[in-house]
């Protein structure tokens, strides 16, 4: 469907690989989650499609979107953590573009990256991330 169409800005760098976000056609509810029924169960899609490509998700354990987008269901976008390791990542993710931007060329430019994390009161992974473009890909 043409209203459907990847744009190279839901592309995401992952291990294997660009592949861009996967934009389901199911309208995203408020929390930014798409949700489907399944034998009468409403589930997040991104949790069903996920286990379809790898298997159950062990119990209790939360996905991550490494993308940052909700409504993204490819597979490779996801990775299991505990809830509370979610939570971090979704403080973290509380980034404008901006900062994203300064984090970026400040760490390119050889600034300490667990200096710029602290100031940020984000993880020294995610600032590394997001200088070597695995995060904040599309900025
Ligand atoms: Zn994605």
């Amino acid at each position: 469907m043409a209203n459907n169409k990847l744009k190279p800005a839901d592309s995401y760098y992952t291990d294997i690989g660009p592949i861009a976000c996967w934009r389901p056609t199911h309208k995203p509810s408020n929390s930014g989650y798409v949700t489907i029924k399944r034998n009468g169960v409403c589930i997040q899609l991104h949790r069903f499609v996920y286990e379809q490509y790898f298997g159950l998700i062990p119990e209790g354990m939360d996905l991550h979107h490494k993308c940052e987008t909700r409504w993204c269901c490819n597979p490779y976008h996801l990775t299991p953590v505990t809830n509370a390791e979610n939570t971090r990542l979704g403080q973290s993710a509380k980034l404008s573009v901006t900062q994203a931007l300064d984090i970026r060329v400040r760490a390119q430019a050889g600034n300490n990256c667990v200096a710029i994390a602290k100031e940020y009161g984000i993880s020294s992974t995610h600032v590394y991330y997001i200088r070597d473009n695995r995060k904040w890909a599309t900025i």
